[in-house]
């Protein structure tokens, strides 16, 4: 099987299910016990530092790797992603899947979110699992509106550990889907 294009509500979906599961209510959002929970053996270690994780299945045991060099928030980050490949690709990736530089974590990149239908998901899946909408409604309320202010994102940032350029994707999206 080949993804032709990405599954966006799915991965979404994924990622909501997996919070409703383990009943997550607050932030940061504990994304290894999670991943742990559901199987993955999580191997943290030094990688080339454009190198930020990989996603492989050995003697059956789905396992994810993840460059301890890189700040903390992006090591989540990481984590988050393999764990999207690991939810919604482990039947299609064979071997082992290593995975460069994330796009979403790149300013210039949040119009384009990359090209490859199996990324795309698993970023997807990363930031709805990081900072899903209900959280950002539970903590900015109904009548929120988008600010540029710098000390709100660098709140939200500390809140949910992840970086303000996440921050505010997922603000934009989140007020998008409330528009729907
Ligand atoms: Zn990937």
């Amino acid at each position: 099987m080949t993804l032709t294009k990405p599954r966006f509500q799915k991965a979404k979906r994924e990622a909501e299910q997996l919070l409703e599961k383990y009943e997550i209510a607050n932030s940061p959002v504990p994304v290894e016990r999670i991943a742990k929970r559901e199987g993955a053996r999580i191997q943290f270690g030094p990688l080339d530092k454009e190198l930020s994780g990989m996603f492989f299945v050995k003697d059956g045991v789905p396992t994810i790797g993840v460059n301890s060099l890189h700040h903390p928030n992006r090591q989540r980050f990481s984590l988050a992603h393999e764990l999207g490949h690991m939810m919604l690709h482990a039947d299609i990736i064979k071997g082992i899947h290593v995975d460069k530089g994330h796009a979403i974590l790149q300013r210039a990149a949040l119009a384009a979110e990359g090209t490859d239908p199996m990324e795309i998901e698993a970023n997807q899946f990363a930031a709805n699992l990081l900072v899903p909408d209900f959280l950002l409604s539970s903590i900015l309320g109904d009548d929120y509106t988008i600010s540029d202010d710098e000390e709100e994102l660098e709140a939200l940032s500390k809140k949910f550990k992840v970086s303000t350029v996440m921050i505010q994707l997922r603000l934009v999206k989140w007020m998008d889907s409330k528009r729907r």
